[in-house]
C-alpha cells in the first residue's frame, strides 16, 4: 500500500519550492475596511467585502435577529422540513432586486453551478435520444466548470471559447447549428476575477438569441457591485432582466458570509428545486444567514450612497495608483489588478505591503499566466478615503524601497 501520508508530504514540499503553497494570513477582527493582523490595524485591500456589509450594524442585528426569531439552524433539507417562511421571502427578494421571475437558495454559489447543468443535461425529460451542448468562456470560475464536469459525456458536449470573444462563441454555434442539440447553453462569469473585465453581456444576449441558446450568467463578483444601483453586470451592459439563467453569491458583496441562487424563469427554478442535486440533498441556509443577506438586500436597495461610495472609491483609486507610475488593468471594476511581472516581486511586494500597514494578495503562474503576476487590489465602500490614502502612501514607500519594474 502506498504510504499516504509521506505521498502528500512530498507533495506538498513541492507547492512551496514551485511557489504555489498558499500561507493564511488570520485576521484578529471582523473582516472590515480596516482589520487587525499581528495585533496592527491595516487597510483590508483584499476581500470581496464589496459593499462593506460584512461588519454592518444593521446586517449584524438582522442576522441576530434570525436566530432570536428562528433558532440556529434547521436540520433538514429544504424539501423535507428545512424551508421556511424566511426562505421563500428571501427567494422572492432576490428575484425581484434581479428583474427575474423566481430564485432558489443554495448554500452557496458553487452549489448552485454544481446543481444547475448537470440536473438539465443528464435529464431526458422524457426524450427518447437527445444531446445537449455547453459553451464555456475559457476563464470561467472553478465552480462552472466543475459543475459541467457533472454532466454526462453520452448527452452532454462540452466546449470552450476563447474568453470574451463573441466571435469565437457565434462561430461555434453557427457550425454546431444543423446537429440537432435539444438544448444549448452559453456559459459565462458575469466579471471574470482575475482581470476584473466584464463579459460582454449586451453581445451575448444578441448571439444566444440569434442561436436560440440559453445564457447563463454566474454574477459572484458583479452582484451588489455593478451597475448604477448595484444589480450586477446585467444593469451595467444595459440587459438587466434579460439573461435566462442568473447565478450569484451573497458570501461576496451581498453580507459576504454564505449562500448562493439561481434565478430565472419560475419553471426553471422549480425544476431546480425537483433536480438541483445540491439543492436536494443538502442543509437549509441558517435563519442567521438568511436574515443577514435579507438585511444586506434591503440596505442595497434602500439607499443607493453604498453602491456610489464604492464606485468613487473604486475610481479615485485606479486614478490615484495609476498616477504613481504603477501598471494597472484599465476598467471600471474595484478588482484592480496591479501588474509586476515577476512572481518573485509579487510576494515581496504583498510582504512589505503588509508590514506598511495593507492587506493585498498577490497572484501569480499558474493562476495568471507566466510573466503577468501582479497584486490583487479589491476596493470597498467600507474604505474612507482616509483609508485608501493611507494605502496608496503604502504603496508610494514599498513601491521606491523596491525599486519595482513596470514604474515610471
Ligand atoms: C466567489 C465565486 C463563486 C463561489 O461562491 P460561493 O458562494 O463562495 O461558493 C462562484 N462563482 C464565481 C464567479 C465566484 O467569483
Amino acid at each position: 500500500m502506498t504510504d499516504l501520508v509521506g505521498l502528500v508530504s512530498r507533495e506538498l514540499e513541492r507547492m512551496v519550492q514551485e511557489n504555489t503553497f498558499k500561507y493564511e494570513t488570520p485576521l484578529e477582527s471582523p473582516q472590515d475596511g480596516v482589520v487587525r493582523v499581528r495585533g496592527k490595524k491595516v487597510v483590508m485591500l483584499a476581500s470581496n467585502n464589496y459593499l462593506g456589509l460584512s461588519n454592518h450594524p444593521a446586517v449584524r442585528k438582522a442576522a441576530i435577529r434570525g436566530i432570536k426569531d428562528y433558532g440556529y439552524g434547521v436540520a433538514s433539507v429544504r424539501f423535507i422540513c428545512g424551508t421556511q417562511s424566511i426562505h421563500l421571502a428571501l427567494e422572492k427578494k432576490i428575484a425581484k432586486f434581479l428583474g427575474t421571475e423566481d430564485a432558489i437558495l443554495f448554500s452557496s454559489c458553487w452549489a448552485a453551478n454544481e446543481a444547475f447543468f448537470a440536473a438539465i443535461t443528464n435529464d431526458a425529460m422524457g426524450e427518447t435520444t437527445y444531446r445537449d451542448a455547453i459553451y464555456s468562456d475559457r476563464l470561467n470560475h472553478a465552480s462552472i466548470i466543475d459543475g459541467q464536469r457533472l454532466c454526462r459525456a453520452e448527452t452532454a458536449d462540452r466546449k470552450i471559447y476563447a474568453h470574451a470573444s463573441v466571435d469565437d462563441l457565434a462561430r461555434q454555434l453557427a457550425e454546431d447549428a444543423e446537429k440537432g442539440y435539444r438544448v444549448r447553453i452559453i456559459a459565462t462569469d458575469g466579471v471574470f476575477s482575475m482581470e476584473g473585465d466584464l463579459a460582454p453581456l449586451d453581445r451575448l444576449v444578441e448571439v444566444a438569441r440569434e442561436h436560440h441558446a440559453i445564457l447563463f450568467v454566474d454574477d459572484s463578483h458583479g452582484v451588489g457591485v455593478c451597475g448604477k444601483s448595484g444589480r450586477g453586470t446585467p444593469e451595467a451592459r444595459n440587459v438587466h432582466g434579460k439573461i435566462d439563467i442568473l447565478t450569484g453569491t451573497l458570501g461576496k458583496a451581498i453580507g459576504g458570509a454564505a449562500g448562493g441562487y439561481i434565478a430565472g424563469k419560475k419553471e426553471i427554478i422549480e425544476f431546480m428545486r425537483q433536480r438541483g442535486r445540491t439543492y436536494l440533498f443538502s442543509n437549509s441556509l441558517p435563519p442567521a444567514i438568511v436574515y443577514g443577506a435579507s438585511a444586506a438586500l434591503t440596505l442595497l436597495m434602500e439607499d443607493r450612497s453604498i453602491v456610489k461610495r464604492l464606485h468613487k472609491n473604486t475610481s479615485y483609486f485606479r486614478k490615484e495608483i495609476a498616477g504613481l507610475g504603477f501598471r494597472i488593468i484599465d476598467g471600471e471594476h474595484p478588482i484592480v489588478p496591479i501588474m509586476l511581472g515577476d512572481a518573485s516581486v509579487a510576494q515581496d511586494m504583498s510582504s512589505a505591503l503588509l508590514k506598511a500597514g495593507v492587506y493585498i494578495k498577490g497572484l501569480w503562474y499558474p493562476v495568471v499566466p507566466k510573466g503577468e503576476a501582479r497584486l490583487r487590489a479589491q476596493i470597498s465602500a467600507a474604505l474612507s478615503k482616509k483609508d485608501i490614502d493611507r494605502a496608496l502612501e503604502a504603496f508610494e514607500e514599498v513601491g521606491k524601497k523596491m525599486h519595482l519594474p513596470g514604474r515610471k
